[in-house]
């Protein structure tokens, strides 16, 4: 096994990346893949979109963009790439929505396939016979379309993310967390099948029982084992309304005890998440404002006289004929919690405005110019044992207020995730996910992206030096040490699966894990 491990390690180097490379357009690239068949197009001029990204940090420039009209459109161009060899430089990374962070979709002088273009191709089909209802839908489709088709059957896939204008292949590459995941598991535990094109351009099939590997490889793979292009996700009956309930907490201990106990309990909240409030002020609290309480005289009157506190959030599906034994199951479960009790907003919406809900605030901070402008995030697991040491020294002392951007912060558990996948999280039964959801607007007086980002390196350091077990979600690094470190004992998987899958190192090449040798 050492010397197993000795050799995979030496294979992980020789494909490593520690810094970008950017491949210069090569004009025989060019010629090369106008010689492909293809359903669809490649185009080589519009291509300055698909080097931007949410975060709106790194623009690295394809060589051409493939729209693909159907999946053998993907399988030729990965199978045409993975002949050439490495005679060509050329990588190639499926764009989902291109709502990563640091350039995760971008192919620096490759191709990106624009996922989207299948939309359609791919339908999307609800099986809505027998006990286990699921969808089959496109890699490249968005989550609030595959709801809305869903909800016309009266089903629902049963975990989230809060935003739903992402594609399923991007957020199944990495996890898909929110509130339900205590319940159901992150996204990648509610898949049954994928469809796949790997490095090599092979289209394979996979779910538990078929080419099991690769499936797994996949979920939470940061794109490194191949493009999907088909999933099949689990479904259940949908509610028709959720009840949605905020409370506040001002001790941090009393907030995050009852955050688990109610994860915990069989009988609790369909949906569980919180968020912290320091000092706050600014205009981007218009971020999650898409909340109405019922009583809004009464929430405009609370003040927080300058506390940090912390906000749980639930919510409890319903139809509205069982609205009363709904009503009476809250009041049970809110009798046990220890807010402050004149802090109890609730509201009654829909169950689809309900997961929409953050694409309200992104209409109006679209409106405000507020929305294309860098979004230095920060995603963090933290281990349930060193929750409080990260509050103290964070919300305490790094942090002066959560204006630029709400701070998430909620815990799941374990047991829901598939060790087997390629996510990695820490190894404790129950982690949180904390995450700094930063905004930086330019500014005359200030460089917020600068203030954010050494706001983000503070509390890294302070992880590291209190030797804090976390793990970053969404994960970003430059180094290979830390990309060993991330995946830790999971690596020599990593590289095995990689070989087995993307030798060539084409994919994803955005993620700077492995680089294609030329
Ligand atoms: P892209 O940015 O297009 O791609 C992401 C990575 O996946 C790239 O490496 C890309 O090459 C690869 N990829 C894309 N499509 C495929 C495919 N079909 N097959 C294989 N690889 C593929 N995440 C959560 O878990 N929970 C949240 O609540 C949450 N909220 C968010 C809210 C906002 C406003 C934003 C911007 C992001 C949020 N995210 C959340 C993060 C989000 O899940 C990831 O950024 C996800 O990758 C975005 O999906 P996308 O389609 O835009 O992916």
């Amino acid at each position: 096994a050492g010397s197993r491990s000795t050799r995979l390690l030496g294979l992980a180097m020789a494909l490593f990346l520690s810094s970008i490379t950017m491949h210069t357009s090569d004009p025989d690239v060019g010629s090369s893949l106008t010689t492909l068949d293809l359903d669809g197009h490649l185009s080589f001029h519009d291509v300055h979109d698909a080097a931007r990204d949410f975060g709106n940090r790194y623009r690295l420039l394809p060589s051409a963009i493939l729209h693909p009209r159907s999946v053998s459109d993907v399988s030729a161009m990965v199978g045409h790439v993975f002949r050439m060899g490495h005679r060509s430089g050329l990588t190639v990374a499926a764009r989902g929505h291109g709502h990563s962070l640091q350039g995760q979709a971008q192919a620096p002088g490759g191709i990106v396939v624009r996922m989207g273009a299948l939309r359609g191709v791919v339908e999307t089909a609800v099986h809505s016979g027998g006990e286990s209802p699921y969808v089959d839908a496109a890699g490249g489709e968005l989550w609030i379309n595959v709801l809305r088709e869903c909800l016309k059957h009266g089903l629902a896939p049963k975990s989230w993310t809060d935003y739903l204008h992402l594609s399923v292949g991007g957020t199944l590459s990495n996890a898909g967390i929110s509130g339900q995941a205590f319940r159901h598991g992150p996204q990648i535990s509610n898949v049954h099948q994928l469809e796949i094109v790997t490095g090599k351009g092979e289209v394979l099939n996979c779910s538990e029982e078929e080419n099991a590997d690769l499936f797994h490889a996949a979920l939470g793979g940061l794109g490194q084992f191949g493009i999907i292009t088909r999933a099949r996700i689990a479904l259940e009956r949908a509610p028709k309304m959720v009840k949605w309930i905020r409370v506040l907490y001002s001790d941090f201990s009393e907030f995050t005890e009852d955050q688990e106990r109610l994860i915990s309990a069989e009988k609790t909240f369909d949906y569980i998440e919180g968020f912290v409030i320091i000092n706050r002020t600014g205009l981007l609290n218009n971020w999650r404002s898409s909340f109405n309480p019922q009583d809004p005289v009464q929430a405009g009157k609370f003040d927080s006289d300058g506390r940090t506190l912390f906000c749980l959030e639930m919510t409890k599906n319903f139809n509205p004929e069982e609205a009363d034994i709904m009503n009476e199951e809250v009041n049970v479960l809110l009798s046990k919690l220890r807010y402050i009790p004149s802090t109890l907003f609730q509201s009654e919406v829909a169950y689809l405005e309900f997961l929409d809900r953050v694409h309200v605030s992104e209409v109006k901070l679209r409106s405000k110019g507020l929305w294309d402008i860098p979004h230095p995030w920060l995603n963090l697991l933290i281990p349930q044992t060193r929750i409080q040491d990260f509050a103290k020294e964070v919300f305490g002392n790094i942090l002066t207020d959560s204006n630029n951007g709400p701070i998430l912060l909620y815990p799941v558990n374990r047991s829901k995730w598939d060790n087997r996948t390629s996510a990695v999280i820490p190894d404790e039964e129950i982690f949180y996910l904390v995450a700094f959801l930063s905004s930086a607007p330019s500014s005359t007086n200030e460089n917020n992206l600068e203030r954010a980002l050494k706001q983000n390196e503070r509390i890294l350091s302070f992880c590291k030096e209190a030797g804090i077990n976390m793990k970053q979600y969404l994960p970003h690094y430059t180094t290979s040490e830390e990309w060993k470190s991330h995946f830790g004992h999971r690596w020599d998987m990593l590289v095995r699966r990689k070989l087995s899958y993307d030798p060539l190192a084409i994919l994803a090449p955005g993620q700077r894990i492995f680089h294609k040798a030329t």
